[in-house]
């Protein structure tokens, strides 16, 4: 049997494509942040991580280009040999006194710093990795990674502390254990059950990581993420995030104790054997960085914006996963319905990202939407009318 019969078989897109109700790799043309032009049509951003809508800020583009000028289009080598820039460790110092943590180290994308803390921190026999049922694609790969070293992978129900306390009690006590979650997560936008969580990881000697990319520029204080949101900044042992949401940027970081990032630092192949991020995306980033420490009520005001539509979208009748983070899932319940709802949405002048199974589970599909503090009262309005607009034709509502 040929390896690309699966390729050659795979239609499922093609038919998609055929009935017009394809919504991926959808080409943007120009971006403003909440509005976007494509196929040279203007519509509302309703589906972006650009949380804090930075990408189109004059000073983080300024300090791209000027980065640029300065060191060039691309570091050519790993943090480890040739890729180390001065601007790599500003940011990382600047990000460690954001945390209050003794340091940070940076990669070159979210996706790949959990590939290269997870495997590189637990690979032994007697090592686990604890893990949510609905964390992110990325902490999956790298769990398969630590059991591929010959660790070993536990699963508990999604933001469950009770079934979390079930799989960690049958758990020798003395073996060392990674307990991992999204922070904020990334499909239904709920907040972790930290407080709990934390006080399971102590009395079952596990260390815990926190993945921030959804909570960072989001909750927390001044949007310190996750950790700050509980005040339980010196009980989170790891805190890992992205450049990509808040910062404006690409790249990745794990924040935590100076001789945990030390050892990340030379062990970590994900670290050592790809090349450093850019300057430009490590020069936005701390542009970013900047705006966020200095204009906090960015993050109020995104939080007000994802809460009106939440509020009214859920007065309206929509089935809403309930939250107070920039995520609203608007749950449509079946692939067809997505896939129809997204199309008329997109028509109508509203682009959401449209989730289906098996991404999700059967019911759980939806419309995912997410706001950014830059959207204003006319765009929310839009958003909320076409939504209602549609969700009536559709019998959703
Ligand atoms: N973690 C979570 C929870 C995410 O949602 C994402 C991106 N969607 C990542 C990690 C990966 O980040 P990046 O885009 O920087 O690879």
């Amino acid at each position: 049997m040929d390896l690309f019969k699966k390729c050659n078989d795979f239609t499922r897109a093609d038919d998609i494509k055929a009935l017009g109700f394809y919504p991926y790799f959808r080409a943007i043309e120009e971006n403003e942040g909440p509005v976007v032009q494509i196929e040279g049509k203007k519509v509302v951003m309703a589906g972006s991580n650009n949380y804090l809508g930075l990408t189109a800020h004059p000073k983080v583009k300024e300090a791209a280009l000027e980065a640029i000028r300065k060191y060039g289009t691309g570091c050519s080598g790993s943090r480890y040999l040739t890729g180390t820039l001065d601007l790599h460790i500003e940011l990382e110092s600047r990000l460690a006194k954001f945390f209050g943590t003794e340091a940070v180290l940076l990669f070159s994308t979210g996706y790949q710093s959990a590939q290269g803390i997870i495997p590189t921190l637990v690979q032994g026999k007697n090592e686990y990795v604890v893990s949510d049922k609905d964390n992110h694609a990325c902490i999956v790969a790298g769990q398969i990674m630590a059991k591929g070293l010959t660790a070993n992978l536990e699963r508990y129900k999604h933001n469950d502390m009770a079934d979390l306390e079930r799989v960690l009690s049958k758990l020798p006590i003395d073996s060392p254990k990674l307990l991992v979650s999204d922070g904020v997560f990334s499909t239904g936008g709920e907040i972790v059950h930290l407080k709990k969580l934390v006080e399971l990881a102590k009395k079952y000697n596990a260390r815990t990581l926190m993945d921030d990319a959804h909570s960072v520029g989001v909750i927390g204080k001044g949007g310190r993420g996750t950790a700050s949101e509980f005040g339980l900044e010196e009980e989170v042992d790891l805190t890992m995030g992205t450049f990509s949401k808040t910062f404006a940027s690409l790249g990745g970081f794990v924040a935590g104790k100076e001789r945990v990032i030390n050892y990340l630092k030379h062990h970590s192949s994900a670290l050592i054997f790809s090349a450093s991020p850019t300057p430009a995306s490590v020069a936005s980033a701390l542009a970013a960085l900047t705006i966020l420490e200095e204009e906090p009520w960015r993050v109020e005001k995104l939080i007000s914006n994802a809460n009106k539509i939440r509020e009214e979208l859920t007065a309206a009748g929509f089935n809403i996963i309930d939250g107070r983070t920039a995520i609203v899932p608007v749950i449509v319940g079946n692939d067809d319905i997505a896939f129809a709802m997204w199309k008329k949405l997109y028509e109508a002048g509203v682009f959401v990202n449209v989730f289906i199974s098996p991404g999700v589970p059967q019911g759980r599909q939806m419309m995912r939407t997410s706001y950014m503090s830059t959207h204003e009262d006319e765009h929310l309005d839009f958003i909320i009318n076409t939504f209602k607009k549609i969700g009536k034709e559709l019998g959703l509502i």
